[in-house]
């Protein structure tokens, strides 16, 4: 058993940034994850408007997740 957790749409494996982004926008307690290019099919949006996101929360410094 792997150690780092993967996407459960694509299994692409994710990074603590796209964990954080998924709890923010979708489910705070949530344990299963969708990778930043899911998440943004998911949303109608797109990875750099994901990435935006996660850059605007990090420099707000307003949400724990982003600590
Ligand atoms: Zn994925």
């Amino acid at each position: 058993m792997a150690n780092y957790k993967t996407c459960k749409d694509c299994g692409a494996q994710l990074l603590s940034d796209d964990i954080s982004i998924y709890r923010k926008l979708m489910d705070r307690g949530a344990d299963e994850f969708l990778c930043i290019d899911c998440l943004a099919a998911l949303l109608k949006s797109t990875r750099a408007d994901i990435e935006k996101l996660i850059a605007y929360y990090r420099e707000s410094g307003q949400c724990t997740l982003f600590r």
